[in-house]
């Protein structure tokens, strides 16, 4: 029997309408209004597409967003001062730098540099311990925390089960491994994380209730690693070259099609974790400023 197919697309708009919703109660009762700032540094062209996207999501949501755009010669210094011109202004809750920054600059002293209580993207080490020491009121990463609501929102609660996660970056896999194994609602699994040393990798996964696979590689969990009924989860987009106009089209890290037979649900590339991840950006953004107006 084919899975379920759980979308993203669809998930992703529920949340961005309640959202709205949210916003638009936020600045009747309270005054306040989320904001976010999304900086980039350089003409990078798929940064710039993620970039607009953001903006507009933003702008959807009732969210003020502002966009930043330096040059890509723009010394390390001088970003530091924009960092720090956002974590002062009131009307900023959320900044995201966008990724990857050109060579001259060291991205882990701009991301340090950035006010732990806007770090929408939750990759500040001060989010990223109180992450991993099971903190429930975190800024947690975008994708990671999409995940987890596509999993909730499905019915497919990860509490009790055993979620294996294959990858161990510090974008997808850790974070993702982190709120599993959290003492709180969307986590209480069993965690197994894989990685490329791991061996008899489809032993392992052939014991996922739930499946996570953020590896980087296209079509490489395969029907005979999926234990059957289990949830499939794919976090991966890789691109993969062929003969249309475009000369390429864009693949998960499973294959779809054969492990679709085997799994009781699984998410599709695209249209699967990708939508949720900007979803999540905008519900940190407002989750940032609610927290930094009741503090004063
Ligand atoms: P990384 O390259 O940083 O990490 C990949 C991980 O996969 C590593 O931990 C690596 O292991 C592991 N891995 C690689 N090869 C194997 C193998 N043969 N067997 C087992 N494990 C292996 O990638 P990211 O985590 O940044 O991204 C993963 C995927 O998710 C990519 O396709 C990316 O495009 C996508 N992505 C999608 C997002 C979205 O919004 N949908 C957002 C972010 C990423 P090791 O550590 O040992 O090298």
């Amino acid at each position: 029997m084919s899975a379920q197919i759980i979308s993203g697309t669809e998930i992703a708009k529920a949340i961005r309408s309640e959202l709205r919703e949210h916003v638009a109660n936020l600045k009747a009762q309270k005054g306040l209004v989320p904001g976010l700032a999304v900086v980039l540094v350089g003409e990078d062209p798929a940064s710039q597409v993620y970039v607009r996207m953001k903006g507009k999501a933003a702008d959807e949501a009732g969210i003020f967003s502002r966009q930043i755009t330096l040059p890509a010669e723009t010394p390390e210094d001088e970003l530091l001062g924009v960092v720090e011109g956002l974590n002062a202004d009131p009307q900023v809750h959320g900044i995201l730098v966008q990724l990857p920054l050109p060579d001259h600059i060291d991205e882990q002293k701009i991301l340090l540099a950035i006010d732990p209580r806007k770090d929408v993207d939750g990759f500040h080490p001060m989010n990223v311990g109180l992450l991993s020491t099971g903190a429930t009121d975190v800024l947690a990463p975008c994708t990671p925390w999409g995940v987890i609501q596509m999993l909730l929102r499905t019915g497919n609660d990860p509490a009790g089960k055993h979620a294996v996660v294959v990858g161990r970056s510090n974008i997808v896999g850790r974070p993702m491994a982190s709120l599993l194994l959290r003492k709180a609602v969307g986590g209480n699994a069993t965690v197994t994380v894989a990685h490329s040393r791991t061996p008899d990798l489809p032993a392992v996964t052939r014991r996922a209730d739930i499946l996570i696979a953020a590896i980087g590689r296209a079509n490489f969990i395969t029907a005979d690693m999926v234990k059957p009924g289990a949830v499939v989860i794919d976090v991966g987009v890789n691109r993969v070259d062929d003969d249309s106009d475009r000369g390429y089209h864009l693949a998960g890290d499973v294959a779809f099609d054969e492990v679709k037979e085997v799994a009781g649900s699984i998410t599709p590339v695209p249209g699967g974790v990708g939508p949720m991840t900007i979803a999540m950006l905008l519900s940190n953004t407002v989750d940032a400023a609610e927290r930094i107006h009741a503090d004063g």
